[in-house]
């Protein structure tokens, strides 16, 4: 087998940089969309990626999970000591060419799709807060779906000293595509969309530049990175993929044939959510935060705390038992004054502000409003 690759990225139309990289050099394919203010997002999903690149190259650094983890450490150890790049971080989903097997590993909210007889099939799990959500039964998938956290992370790369790493190996034939991509494009196309481009584009090139213009058109407000694989029969029974001879695990020898048939050819990655919710609510909260993508670093809000308007550090939410925000001022205002006024209903479920200042300005300006209540506070 050998895989023919089309490989595209874009920095949509709303975003000022493109956070977005990408490997494409057979036998190892790989996305990473990084995050992080200033230039930290693509330091990041660069710095992975060159870590992975080069260990796998060399075949260093154990197997393909334990590379990715070399990653993470690059890129923790260079965030903790560069304050411009503090905080960054990265998602990250590589593919490895083996013959007739595509080996998978995965961190973050980028995806990898096999795309078989006109379906398309995901391999991989979101490490995003409202998937656990969905998995803890909170929500349901529609409401995931337009949650306004949706792009808050549980895992990224960075973060920690160690990563939690998701790994699968499927079994690929002739005609099979793997489509690895980042959430600039599941955000902006539904899975049918994806399917319909795939399907109409035997080019694999082509079916990446055509994903990027259809995200695009649907309003492109992130990076977009599309990166489809093609798994060809090759006539010839060559299979270049360990010419390189470097990969761990690829060999220049055809892979002997599984000893027994699988129930199916690809089996989807263990959620392995454990992690997260062992390290508990201080954890969930830091990984959380660092995950952000559409807000701020750090969250605030004001909300309700014991009857009182108070300002909150996080995010207005809750997986399993953990609270995803923190109590850091409770005034002596009243929560049910402050919600008789239109402007304030909200309160219960949270006021978000851009930062401590914000959150401070709205705590005073409800504190103005209701000493201007004509019959004055109630007690
Ligand atoms: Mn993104």
């Amino acid at each position: 087998m050998r895989v023919i690759a089309g490989v595209a990225t874009d920095i949509g139309r709303v975003r000022e940089g493109n956070e977005d990289s990408y490997v494409s050099d057979a036998p190892l394919f790989a996305v990473a969309d990084g995050m992080g203010g200033h230039r930290g997002g693509e330091v990041a999903s660069k710095l992975a990626l060159e870590t992975l690149e080069h260990l796998f190259r060399r075949g260093k650094g154990g197997g393909l999970a334990d590379q990715v983890q070399e990653a993470n450490r690059a890129v923790f150890e260079r965030q903790r000591f560069d304050r411009r790049v503090a905080g960054m971080g990265t998602t990250l989903t590589v593919a490895v060419h083996e013959g007739d097997r595509v080996r998978l590993a995965h961190v973050g909210d980028s995806r990898a799709y096999l795309f078989r007889g006109g379906e398309l099939r995901l391999l991989t799990e979101d490490h995003t807060l409202v998937r656990q959500m969905m998995n803890e039964g909170e929500i349901t998938g529609a409401e995931a779906e337009v949650h306004p956290y949706r792009s808050v992370l549980t895992r990224a790369l960075g973060v920690d000293p160690r990563v939690a790493v998701d790994e699968g190996m499927i079994e690929v034939r002739d005609g099979d595509r793997v489509l690895l991509c980042t959430d600039g494009l599941t955000g902006m196309l539904t899975e049918d969309q994806i399917r319909a481009i795939l399907d109409a584009a035997p080019d694999p090139q082509d079916a990446a530049n055509r994903l990027i213009r259809a995200a695009n058109r649907a309003g492109g407000i992130d990076n977009i990175t599309a990166l489809v694989l093609d798994v060809r029969t090759d006539e010839v029974g060559d299979d270049r993929a360990g010419a390189g001879g470097v990969a761990p695990q690829a060999s220049p020898h055809p892979t002997p044939a599984p000893q027994r048939p699988r129930p199916s050819h690809f089996r989807r990655m263990s959620p392995a959510r454990t992690a997260v919710v062992a390290g508990g609510a201080i954890a969930v909260l830091a990984v959380g935060l660092v995950g952000l993508r559409l807000y701020l670093d750090t969250q605030w809000y004001v909300g309700v705390s014991n009857g009182h308007v108070a300002e909150f550090r996080g995010i207005p939410a809750t997986v399993g038992d953990f609270k995803l925000h923190h109590v850091v001022v409770e005034t002596t205002l009243s929560a049910a004054d402050a919600e008789t006024l239109a402007l304030y209903r909200g309160l219960p479920g949270g006021i978000t502000a851009g930062g401590r200042k914000e959150a401070d300005a709205i705590v005073n300006q409800i504190r103005a409003d209701l000493a201007r209540l004509p019959v004055g506070p109630s007690t």
